[in-house]
Parts: structure tokens; sequence; C-alpha cells
């Protein structure tokens, strides 16, 4: 059951794609096959089985059992069209992508907002893959064409960016990528894959680390990559070669994590709109970074691009209440919000980012807005007045320190 039905919106769809009862004895979840080998009954039924690249037909554990082709069926629905595959954590997804794509003597252009491991990927790998990469300003509009060089096979886009939380103009920066030959990917993971949909933007591979919203239980690491069937060929050599592959437990959990992934992330997102608006009306805070507050420089474009919102935001404190002794104060003593890497999972978080950020193409913080130390939010789905109650207290730990 693919539930291509274009009347479905995509809370139906996260809830039907990807499940076929008849073929697991009636059973609403398809089983949890551990396998490695499959046996054919016959020789022309072991030939049939080597034709086979992907797709629902397998022929070995690493290119798939049922479960996680129900997982890339139900992504793919989402992400309206393509082809999905599955990698073992989003930044696995990230670097096979780029790997994919990319090849000695070519030149990446790469958002100067990307996710820190993206970048490390970049001055890295690629780097000794002789892969050369321009970082370009999240901010930049048609001045992109001047980026390309004849040798330029990719433009990689994330939005909003990681930790500042800035919007790109994914349809002009993807049409500029067309136009000059080169592939466009993006990282999506804070919309996850109900609330942008990349590819009718134009852009040719969406990624997802579905380790956040997706799975939403801080249990699983994973990750997904769906291209236009024209590309696809492309990954899924890439995937064949890598041996990437991710274990049949990780796939259940994803996939029982995407089936309440639109009313959890409905949740969050209007979780968050209520903290932050809360978090602007404090003479503690600089500034809040969210794009979908009308206030915020990027909500024009994100009002056009995405569909809805998510969960995760930032905020400033002012650098005269940002010292070490202040931050311990602000979280040490938080009851509700826990301090660690991740997000996008049921319980709410609160971290600093170490400054200074690393931008190699674009001013941080952009020129007439506040500085300040970099605070994230990840709302979960506890009461926002709860959450706000630890908030406040933590203003008061704050102030006194
Ligand atoms: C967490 C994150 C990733 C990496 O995903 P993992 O599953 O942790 O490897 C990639 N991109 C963004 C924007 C992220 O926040």
């Amino acid at each position: 059951m693919t539930d291509d039905d274009p009347n479905h919106s995509d809370a139906t769809r996260a809830v039907s794609a990807g499940r076929d009862p008849a073929r697991q004895d009636g059973a609403v979840n398809p089983p949890v096959m551990r396998a490695s080998t499959i046996l054919a009954p016959t020789f022309d039924a072991l030939k049939a089985q080597r034709r086979v690249v992907s797709g629902e037909n397998y022929s070995y554990g690493r290119h798939g059992v049922r479960g996680t082709f129900a997982l890339e069926e139900a992504i793919q629905a989402l992400e309206g069209g393509g082809r999905t595959r599955l990698a073992p954590s989003g930044v696995a997804a990230i670097s096979a992508a780029l790997i994919s794509v990319l090849g000695a003597g070519e030149h990446l252009l790469m958002t100067d907002g990307c996710y820190g491991p993206t970048r490390a990927t970049c001055d890295g790998l690629l780097k000794r893959m002789g892969v050369e990469t321009t970082y370009f300003d999240p901010l930049i509009g048609p001045e992109i064409s001047g980026l390309f060089r004849p040798n330029t096979k990719a433009l990689f886009l994330e939005s909003p960016t990681s930790w500042t939380f800035e919007i790109s103009d994914i349809r002009a920066l993807a049409a500029a990528a067309r136009a000059h030959g080169a592939v466009s990917l993006i990282d999506a993971t804070w919309a996850s894959p109900l609330r942008l949909k990349p590819l009718a933007l134009g852009v040719d591979i969406s990624i997802h680390s579905v380790t956040k919203y997706v799975a939403g239980h801080s249990d699983v690491m994973m990750g997904a990559v769906t291209a236009r069937e024209e590309v696809y060929p492309r990954l899924r050599t890439g995937w064949r070669q890598l041996g990437l592959a991710v274990g049949p437990d990780d796939a259940a959990l994803a996939l029982r994590g995407l089936r309440s992934l639109a009313v959890r992330q409905d949740r969050q997102a209007q979780t968050a709109l209520i903290l932050a608006d809360w978090l602007a009306a404090r003479p503690e805070v600089a500034e809040v970074l969210h794009p979908a507050r009308p206030a915020d420089p990027g909500h024009a474009l994100f009002k056009r691009d995405f569909l809805g919102s998510s969960g995760l935001f930032g905020f400033l404190l002012p650098p005269e209440r940002a010292s070490d002794a202040h931050l311990s104060a602000f979280l040490d003593e938080l009851s509700l919000f826990g301090m660690g890497a991740s997000w996008g999972g049921f319980e709410s978080l609160l971290i600093p980012n170490e400054p200074p950020l690393t931008r190699a193409a674009s001013p941080w913080p952009r020129p007439g807005r506040p500085a300040g130390q970099l605070m994230r939010v990840s709302c979960g789905l506890e009461e926002p007045c709860d959450l706000i109650r630890d908030l406040e207290a933590a203003f008061a730990r704050l102030a006194a320190a």
C-alpha cells in the first residue's frame, strides 16, 4: 500500500503509507525480519532475485527487508515522489549523498549555515577526495550564479540553517543549480518530511536525520535520502558501494515514530511559538530566532515555501548575561528541559552553542542585529505552561547570578 491518493492529506499519508497487512497475515505493522540471508526456492527465483536492485523484492539483508522497504515507501510518499534510501544516521545520509554525486576535481557550493558535521565532511573527507568546497551566504539570492564554476557539480542547502535559523530562497538556489547542471541537495531535517516538500520546490535530493522528528523518541539513529527519479541511480550506486544498511529493529522504531509524526510535530510547533513569544517579551532576551514568527527576517520566504513549522528555535542571551557562571545558573537546575545533543524527541531540550560559530562566508551576528549567546530550544510534548514555569525559574536564577 503506497498511499498515492492525491486527495489524502499528509497526516493521513503518515498513517497509511507503506502498510500492507495482507502480506503479513493481517498484522498492522510489518514483522521485524532479522535477516541477512534470503533463500531462493529455485534457480529461476534466484536469477529473478539478482535482477532486482531495490524495491520490495528482496535478495540480501543489506539491500533491505520488509520493514525497511515499508519505511522507505512511507517517507517517499511524504516527500511526494522520488526514491528513498535509508542510512545508519543523518550524517551518514549527508556524506553518502555528497559522495554519490561528487568526484575528484569537482566543486561543491555549500551553505555557510550547515550543520557542523556537514562542514567537517566538506573540509575533511571531500577535500581528501579532491572535491573543493565554496561556502555561500545562506541569504544569497541571484548572486549565487557568480559562484558557479564549470566544474560545480552540486549545491547543498539547509533551511532553516543550523543554530541561526536563517531561511534561504530554496526555489532560487535550486533553479540556479539546475541552470548550471549541478545537483541540488537539501538537509530538511528541521521541517521533517511533513512541512517542507523540497522536490516540489525544484531540489533534486532531500535529506533527513530520521533520528530527530521522524523517529521522535530519542532512541534511534537513522537518516533518509530521497532523490528525484533522474538522480536516483547515482544514489543507489553510492549506497550499494558504501554498503549502507539499517537494522530491522531500528527501522521498526522509526516507522512507529512516523505514524504519530503529524500530531507530535503540530503540538511541538505550537508549543515552540508559545515559548518563542514568551521569550521575546522577556527583557533578558536579546533576540528570538524563529522563522515562523512574523517578526523574523526570514518569515516571508518561510511562509512561501513551508507548509508548517516545528518545535526547534533559538534565542540570544545578551553578552553581559552569558558568562559561564550565568549559564550554569540558568541551566543547571532546569527540571523539565534536558541539556544534550539531538532534538525532535518527545522531551524538551535547551542547550547553548559554544561560541564562536564557524562561518566562512557570512557574518554572525548579521550587521545591525544583536550579538549574544545562542541558546537552542527543542520543544517536547510537555504542557507549555509547565515549560514556561521552568524557564521563569531559570531567569530568576540568572538575575541572581
Ligand atoms: C542532527 C542533525 C543531523 C545529523 O543527524 P544524525 O542522525 O545525528 O547523524 C543532520 N542535520 C541536522 C540539521 C541535524 O540537526
